[in-house]
């Protein structure tokens, strides 16, 4: 399989490790508001993408961290005069709701930053052994960057342009160069702390991850993920302090940054107020309908998210569903007419145009495309296909699905809808159509509608129709 690496700025091999699994890091989110539909954007891509690994027999330990003590934590705490670590808490626990909601399984382990202060303690320690660390008096210890040679790879930045760091730059004068970020901060009053030989106080932002990862991985591992914000400062901070501690290179290989979901062109934020959270997405559309808008975009590209994109995307996800409802009912239906269509792509190619689009940076708007086309390619004649074509078809829109993460769904028809179809063709065939009519629009009310197909009458579910997958909720 091959990756963009944002460090090479290339497409590298990943190679399956022989003796132990596969490391993942992903950066978890800074829980001081509800997640929102631009983090379920970065985790619904990553969790698709390590379920295929273990589906191309990877073994795989994936661990992403939970930031619980943070100066936006605080700040909010204190607007809403609470305790940080209460406030933390609570947005933790729904954040880690929402990741079930969405049928995200593939993490093994979310490791909440508060839970970590001995590692992290050990790590600033040895940067300041080794001369990376400095302390300013009354504020906290700091990486210095102008010791480690490499700032700025990951981001492709020269030090100099480091200064015009953008987001979450610790301020103070006394700090020897403008882009050096707090390791630990002295606690001011009233804010969470922790007692500690270098002071009383509590970890900088970004080295949670690195002292989470050493305890877990050691000084090197194989893939790290985030948004694409992180790049810059946070990732590369991160590169600067694991390989300025332990001296080893390259601390990660290969570096993956999704794209951002966007509203009206802006970036969705905590900050900027502009999220919807991904409970109340929720409300009005399923986890399946949310996990195809976002595999439906390269994992690099952003999303420009509406209203119209989110019923479109529905109506697509319903038109697999039903398709797949429609192979049912031919393959229950007997004493059909088999006829051949010639010139048409047998399900193995799709099949494996399907595994060269994943394979090639994990395409997945590519492999939808083709899960679409054969949909397309036999949607009109689905009557009339023999049976093992049908079944294979079934088997390879199901499985791909599933590996994508999709949580199946078997179109269920209520007895009385069924009862309804029923009476409906026998007014249809003693030609009392007004009667068939009004049934017809009896089943509409229920949520389904009755295709008259060359073999019978199907029942659907109807697109508009608010459903949500009931065993996820
Ligand atoms: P935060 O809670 O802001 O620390 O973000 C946690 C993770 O979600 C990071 O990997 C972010 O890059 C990612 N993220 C936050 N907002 C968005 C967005 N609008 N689109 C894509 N990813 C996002």
């Amino acid at each position: 399989m091959y990756l963009y690496n944002t460090l090479s700025g290339k497409e590298e091999l990943l190679k399956k490790p022989l003796f132990r699994s596969l490391k993942i890091f992903v950066c978890g989110p800074t829980t001081y508001d509800y997640s929102h539909i631009g983090h379920a954007r970065t985790y619904i891509f990553f969790d698709t993408f390590v379920r295929y690994l273990k589906h191309r027999g990877f073994r795989v330990k994936y661990i992403q961290n939970i930031t619980d003590v943070d100066d936006k934590i605080i700040e909010r705490a204190k607007d809403e005069k609470k305790d940080p670590a209460e406030l933390a808490g609570i947005f933790t626990k729904e954040h880690l709701r929402n990741m079930k909601d969405l049928n995200i399984e593939s993490v093994t382990k979310y490791a909440r930053a508060s839970a970590y202060v001995p590692q992290i303690l050990k790590q600033i320690k040895t940067l300041l052994k080794k001369g990376f660390a400095y302390q300013i008096p009354g504020d906290g210890y700091y990486f210095d960057v102008s010791k480690f040679g490499d700032y700025g790879k990951l981001s492709h930045r020269t030090t100099l342009e480091a200064e015009d760091a953008v987001s979450r730059i610790d301020e103070n004068l006394k700090k020897r160069n403008k882009a050096d970020f707090a390791l630990w901060k002295f606690a001011k009053l009233g804010e969470p702390k922790w007692k500690t030989d270098l002071g009383d106080g509590r970890p900088g932002w970004h080295i949670e991850d690195t002292a989470i990862t050493e305890k877990f991985f050691g000084p090197q591992y194989d893939i790290h993920g985030g948004g694409i914000d992180l790049k810059f400062p946070h990732h590369e901070a991160e590169i600067a302090q694991q390989e300025s501690a332990s001296g080893k290179k390259p601390f990660v290989k290969i570096w993956m940054h999704t794209g951002f979901l966007l509203v009206d062109g802006e970036k969705m934020s905590k900050s900027l107020k502009n999220f919807i959270t991904i409970g109340d997405l929720l409300k009005d559309y399923s986890p399946n309908i949310l996990r195809l808008l976002v595999l439906g975009h390269h994992y690099r590209s952003p999303i420009d998210y509406s209203e119209k994109l989110a019923n479109q995307t529905r109506a697509a996800l319903q038109t697999f569903e039903d398709f797949l409802g429609k192979i049912d009912f031919v393959l229950e239906t007997k004493n059909r007419t088999i006829k051949n269509f010639p010139g048409q792509k047998p399900v193995k190619v799709f099949e494996n145009l399907m595994a060269f689009a994943l394979e090639d940076d994990f395409n997945t708007p590519q492999a939808l495309a083709l899960i679409f086309e054969s949909i397309g390619q036999n949607q009109e004649n689905v009557w009339y296909y023999e049976k093992n074509h049908l079944v294979s078809l079934k088997k390879f829109l199901e499985s791909t699905f599933e590996t994508l993460g999709f949580k199946p769904k078997k179109p269920v028809i209520p007895p009385e809808v069924k009862k309804f179809v029923a009476e409906r063709e026998l007014l249809r065939q003693n030609k009392q159509f007004a009667l068939a009519d009004a049934l017809r629009n009896k089943i509409r009310v229920l949520g389904y509608e009755v295709e008259d197909t060359p073999i019978g009458p199907l029942a659907l579910e109807t697109s508009n129709h608010k459903h949500q997958t009931p065993n996820l909720l």
